[in-house]
């Protein structure tokens, strides 16, 4: 694989301080030596300081689960790309299906916040995905012909895709391998080969070994398997 897998733990609204304190320094102390990849974890907000205090010197980064596209100015209650960078976080999910959902988030908004995000060298992870009403064919070609258009050539290998089919995130639902598979073979072929490729839906210990057998995905963007420490310790195992 040209890619190293990267794990992704999305905590959402989840843990108060020192839950995520615990979970934080369980994997930091049982991620296995051998496993050659990368880790990150992202806490609400206002945590961000506080994780990435934890884990620096070690080899896990932190993400933010959002940011707001515009530096600074008249936007009450939103955190810039550069003010999460400072505070240590080299990440950020962007355009996750609970922000459309939730937040009214438009792909509009997705592509202006993975521009403030290359502006200051925090890598966007872009979440896409389809319901499950829609063709995953379809949505994902329009998704990612739009968002495509904002990103140069240059910025491809800065960029990371997390395909999420939103039907499968936080429902425990059974996972199509052969499905995925095909799904991953299609995106790779439309974004190329310089941009590493995510799977998240219903991760879990389980299906992450068969998951991690598939040649076009690079890793996991994991909700609530990543809030048990044993499960999301046994998810990154898939890639030993
Ligand atoms: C997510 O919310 O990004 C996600 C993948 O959730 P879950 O793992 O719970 O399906």
């Amino acid at each position: 694989m040209k890619f190293k897998p990267l794990i992704i733990g999305n905590w959402k609204l989840n843990l108060f301080r020192e839950e995520a304190f615990n979970l934080i320094e369980f994997i930091v102390k049982n991620t296995p030596a051998s496993f050659k990849g990368d880790i990150a974890v992202a806490p609400v907000m206002v945590l961000l300081q506080s994780i990435a205090e934890k884990v620096h010197g070690s080899r896990i980064q932190v993400s933010a689960q959002n940011i707001f596209h515009m530096q600074n100015g008249a936007y009450t209650g939103e955190s810039s790309v550069r003010h999460i960078k400072e505070l240590g976080v080299s990440m950020a999910i962007v355009g996750h299906s609970e922000r459309k959902q939730y937040f009214g988030e438009t792909l509009k908004h997705v592509c202006l916040k993975i521009k403030a995000c290359l502006l200051e060298q925090v890598v966007p992870v872009v979440c896409i995905g389809e319901k499950k009403i829609e063709s995953a064919e379809i949505v994902l070609n329009k998704q990612l012909d739009y968002i495509l258009t904002t990103i140069s050539d240059a910025q491809f290998h800065n960029i990371i895709i997390a395909y999420e089919p939103i039907w499968a995130i936080g429902k425990k639902v059974k996972i199509d391998i052969s499905r995925t598979e095909k799904i991953f073979k299609l995106l790779r072929k439309k974004i190329g080969n310089n941009t590493r490729l995510l799977y998240g839906g219903s991760v879990t210990p389980k299906n992450a070994k068969d998951l991690a057998q598939i040649l076009n995905i690079n890793g996991f963007l994991v909700g609530s398997a990543s809030l048990s420490p044993s499960m999301f310790i046994e998810i990154i195992k898939a890639y030993l």
